[in-house]
This record gives structure tokens, sequence and C-alpha cells, in this order.
């Protein structure tokens, strides 16, 4: 029987050692669940990295953390510290991440980096030899991994290779500027399906396709070493229902059954009749825009003093990759500008800006999600951004505002939002006074569709139009052939 075989940097699991205890839970991640229905039905497989080096784990306990991840039907692609180190926190999070995100500045160009990532592409691609047979299916995931399809055709080319990636891929004019261009491109042209969020990131893909390496391309076909390649947009959702049966039980909650923070929401909103919120969730990440979004809010505050006292901004920043310098860096920015702020406006009543540097529960972020009247979210560059459209999924009266920035690629199948320009911080304060200032009903007409759209287009289906759209690629060869 044919294997599904899924790819991803992390395997959705968490394994906790304790005194030689050993504990995997599953992850609870959008990625995990959407690809639950292909995990889960006839014979497959999910390869990635365990989560843990081999510098964590001595030989007795590799055995026992193998043998727990393979009843999960995964199995682990073992990495060393060096190479999380240079993979990693090197060619993944400080070349391929600022750059395919347009952050030039940020990005490394390490030989040391490049020359370790080629090898733990290496190390994931003998994994998943080990484990593939002719005529399985193999879908691998995002940017660590874009040497991967390439390294399997080569050995399997009787198996159905497709690849998605979870973050943009920049213009021409950006990949362009990478000494690995060339390998990285003919590596992604291992799969016999390419999957992108958004119609741009495929246009940017196939350009860039077309000019390096100088193949034909026809409408969103390839030509390649006898094969002929699909790419395609995927736009990814989220688990629409989880989201929405969250907040209809949230919305029934006894008073005693509210959390602390659901509490102090309700305070702020009974504080005043036109009391509201304004939130924002994202990683702490240069990408998302935080500074522009809290210094558009500056501008809004001090442009319309007539929101002071009743508008509070909560802003939720998830640690992320805190060990790199410009994270660092960042993390200090925003330290300093909520400071700043909540210092030039507080009153005695009255801090306009609730900041958290933490992740939250489940639960919190649902409490969030019911109590703000507006989201408000700016990333400067986002491949997706699922967190917008959590936000309207939870939103059972179809009130709320989202207010999005352009550059997500949410923002493509949102055109109901609010969207604007995170640079131009007179643009996002006059928008924020739109949102705040909406009628209900105009409120409701947005929503409608964008939950509409939202429920149809869920991460499983998501899952499921990919694999559709992979066999069909085979078909294609055989045709052809
Ligand atoms: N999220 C979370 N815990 C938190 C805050 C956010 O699990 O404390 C989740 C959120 O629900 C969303 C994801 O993190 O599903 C963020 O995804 P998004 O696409 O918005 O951004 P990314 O972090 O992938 O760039």
């Amino acid at each position: 029987m044919n294997k599904t075989i899924i790819v991803s940097n992390r395997l959705p699991l968490q394994i906790t050692i304790n005194d030689n205890n050993l504990a995997i839970t599953p992850s609870v991640g959008g990625l995990a669940t959407g690809m639950k229905s292909v995990h889960e039905g006839g014979e497959s497989l999910w390869i990635g990295w365990s989560g843990l080096t081999e510098e964590d784990l001595d030989n007795d306990l590799v055995e026992k953390v193998n043998n727990a991840i393979a009843r999960e039907d995964c199995a682990a692609v073992s990495l060393t510290q060096k190479d999380l180190d240079n993979f990693y926190y090197g060619f993944s999070n400080n070349t391929l991440w600022p750059m395919f995100h347009y952050f030039m500045e940020y990005t490394a160009f390490e030989g040391e980096y490049w020359e370790s990532y080629k090898e733990v592409n290496r190390k994931f691609a003998d994994t998943v030899l080990q484990h593939t047979d002719d005529g399985d299916t193999i879908w691998v995931h995002d940017y660590q991994l874009l040497l991967l399809p390439g390294l399997i055709k080569k050995e399997r080319p009787n198996t159905s290779i497709g690849f998605f990636l979870h973050i943009p891929f920049p213009s021409y004019e950006v990949f362009r500027t990478l000494p690995w261009r060339e390998e990285l491109l003919n590596g992604m042209l291992g799969a016999d399906l390419l999957g992108f969020h958004t119609y741009d990131y495929e246009r940017h893909f196939l350009s860039s396709v077309r000019r390096i390496l100088r193949l034909d391309t026809h409408f969103n076909e390839i030509s390649y070493q006898g094969r002929t390649l699909r790419v395609d947009s995927f736009p990814m959702g989220i688990d629409y229902d989880k989201f929405r049966n969250a907040a209809i039980a949230h919305n029934k909650q006894t008073p005693e059954q509210k959390s602390d923070l659901q509490k102090r929401l309700d305070a702020h909103l009974q504080s005043a009749p036109d009391a509201k919120m304004i939130l924002s969730i994202d990683r702490l990440d240069y990408t998302k825009g935080i500074p522009n979004r809290l210094r558009a809010f500056e501008y809004f505050l001090d442009n319309y003093p007539q929101f002071k006292e009743k508008v509070r901004f909560i802003l939720l920043a998830v640690p992320s990759r805190s060990n790199v310098p410009q994270y660092q860096l960042l993390k200090k920015e925003t330290d300093e500008l909520v400071g700043r702020i909540n210092g030039k406006f507080a009153t005695v009543n009255w801090t306009p800006i609730w900041y958290f540097y933490r992740s939250m529960p489940f639960e919190n972020l649902i409490d969030l999600y019911t109590s703000c009247e507006v989201a408000l979210i700016t990333p400067v560059r986002d491949g997706m951004n699922l967190v917008a459209k959590e936000y309207i999924a939870t939103r059972t009266d179809k009130d709320g505002v989202l207010v999005l920035s352009e550059m997500a690629g949410a923002a493509k199948e949102m055109n109901e939002a609010l969207l604007i320009n995170p640079n131009n911080f007179e643009q996002v304060a006059g928008t924020l006074k739109k949102a705040l200032e909406m009628p209900e009903e105009e409120q409701k007409e947005r929503n409608i569709f964008l939950q509409q759209r939202l429920e149809r287009y869920s991460v499983e289906k998501w899952a499921g139009e990919f694999m559709k759209a992979l066999k069909a690629t085979k078909t294609l060869h055989h045709v052809i052939v």
C-alpha cells in the first residue's frame, strides 16, 4: 500500500524528559490540525526533528524516544546542537527568513550556514529515503527544507512530491541577491507541485525560475528535467470550528467561570459607556510591524484626544528567537515605546497600553479575541497571518472590526477588513478611528462575508485541496509520459 509522508522541520510533538521518564504531547498548532486528515488517513508517517538534540539524549534514551515517536506515526531526524545553530538559527532564520520578508539589511550571507543547511537537508533526505518506496506521496513543508524535494526526487523519481512554502516568496530582485539562488531553486523543483499562500508569491517564484534558471514556464507549469511541475496558490485557513465553538462556549460562561483576565477586561469595558479595546497578537518579530503600530497609536491619541481614557490597546507579544540580536533590539525598542507612550498619556484611572510579553493559553486568547472591538494587525511583511482569521472566527455576534496590513497574505482573502499600509501611520491612525466609530450594521455586513469564506476554506480544506492537486499532478505525468 502506498504511503503518505509529511516532512516538516519540527515534528508535531512536544517531548519532555524528567528523570528518564518520557512524556509526549501532540501539538495543537494550525499545521498539525490541518494535516490531521492527511496524517490519519491510511498509512502515513510524519518526519521531522523531535526538538531534542543529540547532546540532550544519551544512548539509552535515544531508543526510548524513537520508539515513543514511532508510536505516534512519526520518525525523527537526529540533529546536533551545531546543526541547530547553523542550519536553523543560521541559514533558516538569519538568511532565508529576513530575505524572504524583504529585510535585506538583516540577511546573513555565511558560507558556514549554507554548508550546514545542505548537510541537514541531506539528513532529512536520508531519513525520508529510509521510509519511502516507489509510489509514495511526500509533502514537504517550509523554508527550512528547500533542498529536500530535489534530494528525494533524485533517488526516488517514482514518488509524488509536494512542497508548500509557509512564508512569502520574495520578488526576483530580492531573491537574486542570494549566492546560492540556483541550488535553492533546483532543490524546490524536485517537487511535482509547489504551493504558496498567494498568487503574488507564486508569480515571484515563477519569475525567479525563468530569470535565474532560464527555464520556460507556461502559465503555472514548468518543464524541468522531463517532468511537468505545477505551481499554485493555496491560502492556508484556520480550524474555524475550533475557534467559533470556543467563542460560543466562552460567551455562555457564568461570572464564576470567567478567567481573571476576562474579569479585568470586563472591568475596563464597564469603566465608561463607550469604553473599547483594541487588540494585537503576534510573535515579537521584526516582520510584524510592532514599533510602527505603537507609533501609529501614539499619533492616534495625539490627534483624536476624545479617545483618551476610553480606548485601551492590548498588545500581546509572544517571545520568539530571543537569542538573536535583532530580536533583542526589537524587544528593547518595544519596551521603550510602550513605556514612553504610557508615560505620556496615562492618568490615574487609565493606562493606554496593556503590554504582555509572554504566550497565553488558548482560553485567554479567546478572552482577548471575544472582548476586543478592534483587532489591529499591521505586519510590514507576513506570509499569511492566522491571528487575523482567528479574530474574525470568534466574533459570533458578527461585530468587531479588523484593521489589517496589505502586506499580510491574509489581506488577499479579507477584502472586507479595513486594509492599511503599515508604514503610513497617519492612515493607520485614521483607520483606527474609523474602526472604533463604525456602525454595528456595517461591522456585521463585512464580517458575514469574512466568516463565510473562513468557514468554507478551513485548514482541513486547505490540506485536502493541496493533496487533491498533488494527486492530479501524478495523472499529468502519466498523460505526458
Ligand atoms: N498563538 C499562540 N499563543 C499565543 C499567541 C498566539 O499559540 O500566546 C497562536 C495564534 O493563535 C496563531 C499563531 O500563534 O495561531 C500565530 O500565527 P500567525 O500566522 O499569526 O503568525 P506566525 O507566528 O506564524 O508568524
